[in-house]
């Protein structure tokens, strides 16, 4: 089985050639980051247009570097959702034209479900149920997958997302975009423990998130100290609000795994990518003999490989799209 993947939802235009939902035959990222840096984030109008100019030379280059034609595949997915619209829109209309002319099954991918396959690609022996941490730059969410296709979201962000707030702090802290890698890199020199920020842990036995209250707290600590003419160590607001949003997740996936008695834990998402993250789930599941995957940092942000490995899953049962498929910018995991 080979799958092409079309992944346009945000501000990567990026395709995957996978055979056998194990091996990437090629795989092509082509980043528009240094195109938003300068609006200090993902300019949706600007992003389109830049998946217009890019969508064709991707999916080319993809299909000759892996040495296939049209003909060889087994079919085309594309995510249709959640993202931009625009940006969303350029894949779709893309996959489909693609699809219809080439007399492929299209497949319609829900970019969350997506981030969470990710984990499949590197770890076919992956079992059921497991549970997924979902954290990327608009979601937060705690998935139970009792098997392909069968989930059930335990708990998500009432407010911002992880990826989000880390952005949005990295922003006022002058840091730069994409912030959640920034953070990361100013945490490094800075003491997690400088500044104790508020862990939201709502009502007892929740798996819901929220970073909303974390962040306010971190923007006034900044602005007080301004206003008094003192300048807080950059280093210590990063690493002691990245230890508090870390906390809150490890805590959350610790209380899900154990409601569940899941004994797999799979990371996803943007966030997955962070390296306290993945360290301190690391150090706390050891101990508790649950298995804990998460993908290489390049197939946690967005990438058309974890498309063409869901399409992989969603190709195997014929769960195919409708030629009429459309963009759902708010799309979400049921
Ligand atoms: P969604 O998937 O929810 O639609 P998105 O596609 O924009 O949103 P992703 O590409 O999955 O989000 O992830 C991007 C997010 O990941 C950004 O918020 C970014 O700051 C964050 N991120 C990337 N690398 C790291 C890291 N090393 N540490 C923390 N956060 C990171
Ligand atoms: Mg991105
Ligand atoms: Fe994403």
């Amino acid at each position: 089985v080979l799958i092409l993947g079309v992944e346009s939802s945000c501000d990567e235009t990026s395709a995957a050639v996978l055979r056998n939902g194990q091996e990437l035959l090629s795989h092509i990222i082509s980043s528009q980051i240094s195109t938003h840096q300068k609006y200090g984030g993902v300019v949706p109008e600007i992003a389109s247009r830049e998946h217009l100019l890019h969508f064709r030379g991707v999916v080319r280059q993809t299909l000759t570097e892996a040495g296939v034609n049209f003909s060889d595949l087994s079919g085309i997915a594309v995510t249709y959702g959640p993202g931009l619209v625009g940006s969303l829109l350029v894949g779709v209309a893309g996959a489909k034209a693609m699809a219809y002319a080439a007399g492929l099954p299209l497949i319609g991918i829900n970019h969350l479900e997506g981030h969470i396959y990710a984990n499949f690609l590197n770890t076919p022996d992956l079992t059921f149920p497991l549970l997924a941490l979902l954290v990327s730059g608009g979601h937060t969410h705690l998935v139970y997958f009792e098997g392909h296709g069968h989930f059930q979201v335990l708990g998500h962000t009432r407010d911002d997302a992880a990826g989000e707030a880390l952005d949005k702090i990295a922003r006022a802290l002058g840091l730069g975009y994409p912030g959640g890698p920034q953070i990361q890199k100013a945490s490094l020199s800075g003491n997690p423990h400088a500044f104790e920020f508020p862990r939201a842990m709502l009502e007892p036995g929740s798996l819901d998130f929220s970073f909303s209250g974390m962040k306010s707290a971190v923007l006034n600590t900044l602005n007080s100290a301004r206003m008094k003419g003192v300048e807080l160590s950059v280093p210590d607001l990063a690493a002691s609000f990245q230890q508090a949003v870390v906390d809150v997740l490890v805590r959350k996936a610790l209380l899900a795994l154990e409601r569940t008695g899941a004994k797999t834990l799979v990371l996803a998402g943007g966030v997955a990518a962070n390296a306290l993250l993945r360290e301190r789930l690391t150090a706390e599941l050891l101990t508790k003999e649950i298995r804990f995957v998460y993908p290489p940092p390049i197939l946690c942000t967005d990438n058309g490989a974890m498309i063409a490995t869901a399409g992989y899953y969603h190709y195997l049962v014929r769960d195919f799209a409708p030629w009429n498929l459309n963009a759902i910018p708010g799309l979400n995991l049921v």
